[in-house]
């Protein structure tokens, strides 16, 4: 139909419904191939974990005589995958729903009532440090409750994650005169120079966990899902970090009129 119709149309006319065919076709190529790349990447990251629990289940089966004490770490390590991989599923079936083309919720946030209800849920989980509130302006965005939520989960956790007992993990949230600012900062591990360059990308983690902490079982989908959410809502986020001093993530969002 559209070779019978650019035939009735004249020389200039379909020249341009070729070359907007030709863009389309080579956008949809390239979706696809991204789709791919995703796809194979996810069942790289499920079977890495797949394969040690199935490993380890194969050595208590066939193994009778093992000590208890090896058995317990045997099965104290499937543990830690199982985790690892519940995880896993719960971020790739995030990205999932997010990358949905659903359209973000548009919504009057209080974010600074936001902030405090996150913070105080996550400060269950902060063990040994320290958990501060610092300044919390009062602050309204047009946003996605739900995703913003999301994305003060994703930078808290990680800040609580990656930084040892007795550290400090601090939020502020600042409203400028012509943006928002939201600082989540830590007294962590740190990453380093080369790391910091792709902390973004999917799936990538840091060699940072060596650091005197055990493995805190990321999937590398955080920061990837809060760029997402943070460049949806039209802001921008970026890491700043010293290896052994600490990280702070910065987000700014265009102030509402
Ligand atoms: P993960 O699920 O592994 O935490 P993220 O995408 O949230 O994945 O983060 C990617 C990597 O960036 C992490 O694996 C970690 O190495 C590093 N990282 C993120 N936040 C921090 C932080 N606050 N302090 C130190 N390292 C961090």
């Amino acid at each position: 139909a559209l070779t019978a119709l650019s035939a009735s149309l004249d020389i200039t006319d379909r020249k341009a419904i070729e070359e907007a065919l030709r863009h389309s076709e080579q956008q949809l190529l390239r979706v696809m191939e991204a789709q791919k790349r995703f796809v194979s990447e996810a069942s790289h990251e499920i079977k890495t974990p797949l394969a040690g629990i199935q490993g380890n289940l194969e050595v208590l089966l066939r193994f009778k005589d093992i000590p208890e004490e090896e058995k317990l770490e045997i099965l104290q390590d499937c543990h830690r995958e199982a985790t690892r991989l519940g995880r896993l599923v719960t971020d790739l079936l995030g990205m999932a729903k997010g990358n949905a083309d659903l359209p973000m919720i548009e919504d009057d946030v209080r974010l600074d009532q936001l902030v405090q209800d996150t913070f105080r849920e996550l400060e269950r989980t902060r063990g040994r440090r320290q958990m501060l509130l610092g300044q919390l302006d009062s602050c309204l965005v047009l946003g996605d409750p739900d995703r913003l939520k999301q994305l003060l989960v994703i930078l808290v956790s990680n800040a609580i994650k990656y930084t040892p007992d007795g550290g400090t993990v601090t939020v502020h949230l600042l409203s400028g005169e012509k943006h928002i600012e939201l600082r989540v900062e830590d007294t962590g591990i740190g990453i380093g120079e080369e790391d910091l360059k792709h902390v973004f990308d999917r799936f990538y983690r840091a060699d940072n966990t060596a650091q005197g902490m055990t493995d805190p079982g990321g999937t590398g989908l955080g920061l990837n899902i809060a760029r997402w959410i943070v460049e949806e809502h039209q802001g921008q986020i970026r890491l700043e970090s010293q290896p052994g001093v600490g990280t702070t993530a910065i987000v700014t969002f265009p102030l509402l009129k």
